[in-house]
């Protein structure tokens, strides 16, 4: 069968990850990479690959099946997606929770007007969480859902640690309080506050002359990312920084913990330890643009979210291969 024919919009961990991901993926091929920044700056993993401008994306329109948007969720994909809904298939993986309703919003128009699949929130928070989160709730109507993320490092904020006024640099792992973990797998369904979740925990690098307490008070009163938490903030020297935390771990578990009778408590659990973050994003982000090509097929227009797509079409397998090899 031909291979579905897949763009690359935005190169940085994300778009990093898809390339890597589509190598491990033969009925896919990439066919390009698309930047803002000059073409020739970026270097692709498999030399080869033709990187073009995001400007020449509006003439491709007839070379790439899938376009896996890899652009930031704060300030790329709100430009985006909806630009580029109405000119390809596309799949993303815009992660702002508050803020999915007017995304989907946004997107689901241009796609209707141009019959073209959009496929938003795809990863793996949102993503495959969600599907969790759903299942848990629609499988054990009577129960708890609880979602714990880490060990892992949070891009947010380890960014916000490095505004602070006499950071160099820094990073910000969220760790799930393992009690609390003990106490969701018990299925005694405990009412958790924030504190009792997650704690985070900070390795930053002073700038020279900083005033080390005054750096630890400002983050761990830093209102919204810390003041509800317990945090720890260590100090350590810039060639520790590197040599320690280059990684982008993470992961998590969703836990639905449900009653089906007075006597019977059932824990369903869902779990993610990831050594790298944005690689398996990448490779979700991949998986679902084959379902997203196969939506196209079946004239599944407008945005969609991972709760539209049936798992059968994540798989290269047919449904009868998946009948005879899976079910
Ligand atoms: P990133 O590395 O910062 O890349 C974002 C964009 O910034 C790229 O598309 C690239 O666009 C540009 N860029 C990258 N490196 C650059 C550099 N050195 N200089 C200038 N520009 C550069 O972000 P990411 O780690 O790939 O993450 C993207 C988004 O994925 C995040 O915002 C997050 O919301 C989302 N995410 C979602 C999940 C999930 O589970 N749903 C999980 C992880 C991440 P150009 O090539 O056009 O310049």
């Amino acid at each position: 069968a031909d291979q579905i024919r897949i763009g690359i919009a935005g190169h940085g961990n994300l778009g990093r990850g898809v390339e890597a991901a589509i190598s491990k993926n033969p009925d896919m091929k990439l066919v390009g990479i698309y930047t803002r920044r000059a073409p020739e700056t970026i270097s692709p993993l498999q030399t080869g690959t033709p990187v073009f401008s995001m400007a020449d994306l509006a003439g491709h329109t007839d070379q790439i099946d899938v376009l896996i948007l890899c652009g930031g969720s704060k300030d790329d994909l709100p430009k985006q997606g909806p630009e580029l809904a109405a000119l390809f298939n596309t799949v993303d993986s815009f992660d702002t929770h508050a803020r999915i309703p007017e995304y989907f919003a946004a997107v689901d128009a241009p796609a209707l007007v141009n019959r073209k699949t959009a496929l938003i929130s795809v990863g793996w928070d949102p993503g495959l969480f969600s599907i969790n989160r759903a299942m848990g709730e629609a499988l054990l109507p009577d129960g708890a859902t609880y979602t714990f993320w880490g060990d892992g490092l949070s891009q947010g904020h380890s960014d916000a640690v490095r505004r602070v006024p006499g950071v160099a640099d820094g990073v910000q792992y969220t760790r799930p309080v393992q009690q609390a973990v003990e106490q969701v797998r018990s299925a005694s369904r405990p009412v958790l506050t924030t504190r009792e979740k997650h704690r985070r925990e900070c390795f930053i690098v002073l700038q020279e002359g900083a005033d080390a307490e005054a750096v630890r008070t400002a983050i761990v009163t830093m209102p919204h990312y810390f003041d509800e938490y317990d945090t720890t903030v260590n100090f350590i020297t810039a060639d520790e920084l590197r040599r320690d935390h280059q990684a982008m771990p993470h992961g998590g578990f969703v836990i639905r913990s449900g009653n089906t009778s007075a006597a019977n408590a059932q824990v369903v659990e869902y779990s993610l330890k990831l050594d790298s973050n944005p690689e398996f994003t990448s490779s979700v982000l991949v998986a679902y643009a084959r379902a997203t090509h196969r939506l196209q097929q079946m004239g599944q227009y407008g945005a969609k979210t991972v709760f539209d797509v049936a798992p059968g079409l994540l798989s290269p397998k047919s449904a009868a291969e998946l009948r005879a090899e899976l079910l």
